[in-house]
């Protein structure tokens, strides 16, 4: 069931067979597409198809190649569609440097009136940008995109591009292009954005992927950009699929996303939403940033008890381990996670705490000997290779919050537990080396580098 981000059955390519394309969409149970407008006319055909078909939403708008035609008959015509409640966007719209078929001045007035229009009605922008990725973050960053949020469609950019969209609070989307042999840079980028800022869409009739190259693109082949996208973040296609809608939720309003979960599946790991509360306040902490990771909605309104928990998570020797992780610091239920550990123990299943490392600061004792024989993979954020730098980044609210993590990690090993000290991945303000020195050549544990915005 993935969400098709960005297609246009309102092209004329699909006029003679638009019913056959549509069964053959059912048959692989899509439940969220967005037709795209490019024109008055596909705006308006846009609208018309969400209005006959529940899985499908309109979005309306004239390309940068028509910006010339937006005068201000048609930008009053655009205002009434987009006024439709089933019109969750504004565009395409944005700048094409590349083919520059309308002058680049029209396409940047009319990238401004798309601005106000989405301001107004409050509803997310989609940019179309080629070429012009400068002039397009700075009209957008101008106009304050935060306001309205948005997505750039088919993104095509490096890394570096890509981190600039997602400082605008800006969704990316990638297409059926990702699949491409020579695509690899931009593989790179679809591994660098975060769960929650992701969607994927197939720009069809365009841009077919590769199993399909050539001929014209269908909602039905967004299954192969899919499997990309799960082939490059490491994750399974089921994962892509609840992440990607759940961010088309979010970002085109369509629907309420599942409340606050106990558990919840990634991979065939099943993770365990332990507490909201945490002795660190990361700032690349994703709890800060989104209700939601890997397409989960983590925001708990109060801790789960271990029954419930244990309720939650079903038999566990189903899944590879049981993870408790969750929006805040595990250790802080140590109790909780030790009854639940428990029942995972009696049932033939394996265990991982993800913990900050404060355990103990918080137990005021060494709780490490507690966990072994419970706790299978302790996995310790040490994060940094100085008590400044950690200072600095996690920002914990506890005194001495470095030492103890140090501390954590040589007693759990003293303990028999199996541990990896883990960093996050932040060039230019912690040096991994130094990180992956300390854990394996002083403190004699595994070491893992994690990427930096992405979780789970
Ligand atoms: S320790 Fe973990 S849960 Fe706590 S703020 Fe840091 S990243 Fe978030």
């Amino acid at each position: 069931m993935p969400a098709d981000s960005h297609c246009h059955l309102n092209d004329p390519a699909f006029d003679e067979d638009l019913e056959e394309v549509i069964s053959r969409i059912k048959e692989e149970g899509m439940d969220y597409l967005l037709n795209v407008g490019y024109d008055l006319q596909t705006s308006r055909k846009a609208v018309e198809l969400a209005e006959r078909y529940d899985t499908m939403y309109a979005s309306v708008g004239v390309h940068p190649h028509n910006a010339s035609q937006l005068n201000d008959n048609a930008l009053a015509e655009l205002g009434k569609l987009a006024d439709h409640p089933r019109v969750v966007a504004i565009g395409e719209t944005g700048l094409d440097y590349y083919r520059d078929r309308s002058p680049r001045e029209d396409q940047v007035m009319a990238l401004r009136a798309h601005m106000e229009l989405a301001k107004k009605l409050k509803k997310p922008l989609i940019i179309h940008c080629r070429d012009a990725m400068e002039d397009c973050l700075k009209i957008l960053e101008d106009e304050d995109l935060k306001k309205t949020g948005g997505v750039m469609h088919c993104f095509a950019g490096a890394p570096d591009d890509a981190r600039r969209c997602l400082k605008l609070g800006m969704y990316i989307s990638f297409a059926g292009n990702v699949t491409y042999p020579k695509a690899g840079a931009l593989r790179e980028s679809l591994k660098a954005v975060p769960g929650h800022r992701l969607l994927l869409e197939t720009d069809s009739p365009y841009l077919a992927p590769q199993k399909k190259r050539g001929r014209r693109n269908s909602p039905a082949f967004l299954k192969y950009v899919v499997d990309k996208a799960a082939e490059v973040r490491g994750v399974t296609r089921e994962d892509i699929e609840r992440i990607t809608v759940t961010n088309f939720k979010t970002l085109f309003k369509t629907g309420g996303v599942e409340k606050g979960e106990v558990a919840y599946k990634i991979r065939n790991s099943l993770y365990l939403n332990v507490t909201k509360e945490c002795t660190n306040e990361c700032y690349f902490c994703a709890r800060f940033h989104s209700d939601t990771v890997q397409g989960h909605n983590l925001r708990i309104s109060s801790d789960p008890t271990a029954e419930e928990m244990i309720e939650a998570m079903g038999d566990p020797s189903r899944y590879d381990e049981i993870v408790f992780c969750g929006f805040g610091e595990p250790a802080l239920r140590l109790d909780a996670i030790m009854q639940v550990a428990r029942v995972v123990k009696e049932k033939g299943g394996r265990t991982r705490l993800n913990t900050n490392g404060h355990a103990n600061q918080i137990a005021g004792k060494d709780v490490t000997p507690q966990l072994a024989g419970l706790i299978d993979i302790v996995s310790v954020s040490l994060n940094t290779a100085d008590a400044a730098t950690y200072n600095e980044i996690c920002s914990p609210l506890i005194p001495d919050a470095y030492q103890a993590v140090i501390d954590f990690i040589k007693s759990a090993k003293a303990s028999g537990l199996s541990v990896t000290a883990t960093a996050v991945d932040i060039p230019g303000k912690v040096n991994a080396e130094d990180v992956r020195r300390l854990a394996e050549d002083e403190l004699g544990v595994g070491f893992r580098l994690r990427s930096y915005n992405l979780v789970g």
